[in-house]
């Protein structure tokens, strides 16, 4: 039965019991210049089969890849391998050798057009790339596709940043956050400025990750976040000629180490050292952007600092200015700059009294 054995190599790709058949295909089709697309609706066809049409060139540009291998991307909502199985995929998109396809959730259902963008170069990478990035070890290849993919899709820097970089601090101390507010009494002149530490820490349940469904138990959410810091700076000090000519060097696959790239790079892998380093490299808008991503902790953290009092609480916190700074970096944020902050603390002020 000829749909027997592509089913077969599906499963073994992906390691997943035998359970099912393949979820059919997203009913409306739109050949664009680059790809195929198929989505639920002829707009979204549309609109992704337009990206691709900017994305693959650039991509193709950056991995050497050559231009004759078709592109085919089923955009879904829920995403889905198998049809009538209820889980989702803990990703928001895949790449499937086996069959050459590229599985992404719909920018809605994402929640953030960049992410969504992102998410389609990153898998593009993975297909696209010839084959003398073989010899990286998954992690690496991982760390080379968000790479790739930032320079496709600038806009979701801080973003990607803010996923990775703590996946990379997974089961270490994580970061501490000076928390800083101003208070004045009353009429008189003196404003006294309050801080406190608190410690943000990470679990590897709070990462999202792009796709560890397809690499499987292989990479962990630490490598992913380790695999993109190393990779990121081996492109600033060089735009990954060394990482590729490594590549290079032995046909191999998975000579390259995670281990001897970060030599090359000069990131710190023992736990203190590497926090160090993303401590001294973070960003204001990365922060911004890993506050938002806990943000419910985060307002639960300042419901309990700051001093209530009677009035509105979107009040209380323009006039009381809390701010969030990385001890021993720069990175410093205001609390009225991190993204549905302000909502999640006037809420948790409402519903306290
Ligand atoms: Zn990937």
């Amino acid at each position: 039965m000829p749909h027997v054995r592509p089913r077969l190599a599906l499963l073994l790709v992906l390691g997943l019991g035998g359970t099912g058949c393949l979820a059919s295909a997203p009913p409306v089709a739109c050949q664009g210049r680059e790809a195929l697309v198929r989505a639920r609706d002829e707009e979204t066809a549309r609109r992704v089969a337009g990206l691709l049409d900017e994305l693959v060139p650039r991509a193709r540009a950056e991995l050497h890849a050559s231009a004759d291998q078709p592109v085919e991307v089923w955009v879904q909502a829920p995403l889905a391998l198998y049809a009538l199985i209820d889980q989702q995929p803990p990703t928001d998109g895949f790449y499937l050798p086996a069959l050459g396809r590229i599985h992404v959730r719909e920018s809605r259902a994402v929640g953030r057009e960049d992410l969504a963008t992102f998410i389609l170069a990153h898998e593009l990478v993975h297909q696209l790339r010839d084959e003398s990035w073989e010899p990286l070890v998954p992690a690496l290849e991982e760390g080379l596709a968000d790479v790739i993919a930032l320079r496709l899709v600038p806009q979701a820097t801080s973003l990607v940043r803010a996923l990775r970089e703590p996946a990379a601090l997974v089961a270490t101390e994580g970061l501490s956050l000076r928390i800083d507010w101003h208070h004045a009494i009353l009429d008189a002149e003196a404003v006294f400025t309050i801080e406190t530490v608190a410690q943000l820490t990470f679990e590897p349940e709070d990462v999202s990750l792009v796709d560890e469904l397809l690499t499987g138990p292989g990479v962990s959410a630490t490598d992913y976040g380790r695999a993109f810091l190393i990779v990121q700076r081996l492109e600033e000090l060089d735009g990954l000629a060394g990482l590729h000519a490594a590549a290079c060097a032995d046909p191999r696959p998975d000579v390259v180490t995670l281990e001897q790239a970060a030599r090359m790079a000069g990131v710190p892998l023992e736990p203190a050292a590497l926090r160090a380093w993303v401590v001294s490299r973070m960003d204001s808008a990365t922060l911004g952007e890993i506050l938002a991503h806990q943000v419910d902790d985060v307002a639960d953290c300042l419901a309990q600092l700051l001093p209530p009092d009677d009035g509105d609480p979107r009040a209380e916190m323009l006039r009381l200015t809390p701010s969030f700074e990385i001890v021993g970096g720069a990175a410093c944020v205001a609390a009225t700059d991190v993204p549905g902050l302000l909502e999640a603390f006037v809420e948790r002020r409402t519903s306290a009294r």
